[in-house]
């Protein structure tokens, strides 16, 4: 009787580790593709978020912990487009995984799925830290999130094939549901159309795109350089002859530039979660767009 019970013991022993291996391992470098890679996943992946709202995704360290983790990873889900290239190649090269290298499936960059704006006609360093291939910064257009939803499910079917028509399914029910919500915002944001604002960074141009918003300024002199007073007040000068109607800053930038002319220009500042996590609203992506709509026409009101 005894070493039927050892036996036991040994069959569950065997069993949660093989039921933990067989989950998609996925290590999101942003809060947004972890959330999105949450809702195609479910409880099929183990995810991993490799940087917060609150950190400025241009300055992420490729530090052991992100190396550790990448190196079990089967899927690694970026922005791409040059985002995270002061840490990622690094962290890739550290990891000795050769399933997340350039050009293998557990690779999967949403840049790649979407229309860049801003792709620069030629590079030049002076204009300060732009972007090459074009403003990454694409998931605050909704319609952008649908393109790489779309794409994201397809790389997990292809990755986990055992599990393939869960996360199809699981794509489809999400798309369907996206669709509803963007039409809610869409409707709910029409009165924001033409709205100036200021930005502190160039975050923000698929949302002012998606929504029509016009970006007259911002709080950076140049992609990448702080704040300086000179830049802020030759924008508050410029404001007097075309104003804003509101500062729009992000959860992971210092708030006393667009507090400085806020007070003078005399127009709100708006602090944006940008992605999930940045504010108590923005749980998930649905949350993030809901709040983001919000703030903004709180402002109009
Ligand atoms: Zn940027």
């Amino acid at each position: 009787m005894k070493s039927d019970w050892k036996d036991l013991v040994g069959i569950a022993i065997c069993l949660v580790p093989l039921t933990a291996s067989a989950a998609l391992n996925i290590f999101a470098c942003e809060p947004e593709w972890g959330a999105l890679a949450k809702e195609l996943a479910g409880d099929k992946a183990n995810i991993y978020v490799a940087t917060t709202a609150l950190q400025d995704p241009h300055r992420i360290e490729a530090r052991p912990s992100l190396i550790a983790r990448a190196r079990s990873a089967d899927l690694v889900v970026c922005t791409g487009a040059e985002l995270e290239v002061g840490w990622l190649p690094l962290v890739q090269a550290q990891s000795g995984n050769s399933r997340i290298q350039n050009g293998q499936p557990g690779l999967f960059e949403a840049a790649r799925h979407v229309a860049l704006l801003e792709a620069p006609q030629r590079i030049d360093r002076a204009q300060g830290d732009v972007h090459a291939a074009g403003n990454p910064h694409i998931h605050l257009d909704p319609r952008n999130i649908a393109k790489v939803a779309a794409a994201l499910a397809e790389r997990m079917a292809q990755l986990d094939p055992g599990e393939a028509a869960e996360y199809r399914t699981r794509g489809k029910a999400f798309l369907a549901r996206w669709q509803q919500a963007s039409a809610r915002w869409e409707s709910a944001a029409a009165p924001l159309k033409g709205m100036a604002i200021v930005v502190y960074h160039k975050n923000m141009v698929y949302l002012s795109h998606w929504l029509g918003l016009r970006e007259v300024g911002a709080l950076e002199p140049k992609p990448g350089l702080p704040p300086s007073a000179t830049h802020l007040t030759e924008l508050l000068t410029n404001l007097a002859r075309d104003p804003a109607k509101a500062v729009v800053y992000s959860a992971y930038n210092d708030p006393r530039a667009a507090q400085w002319l806020s007070e003078r220009a005399k127009i709100p500042s708006v602090a944006l979660a940008y992605t999930v996590g940045g504010n108590d609203k923005a749980r998930d992506l649905f949350g993030l767009f809901d709040d983001t709509v919000a703030r903004l026409s709180a402002v109009m009101k």
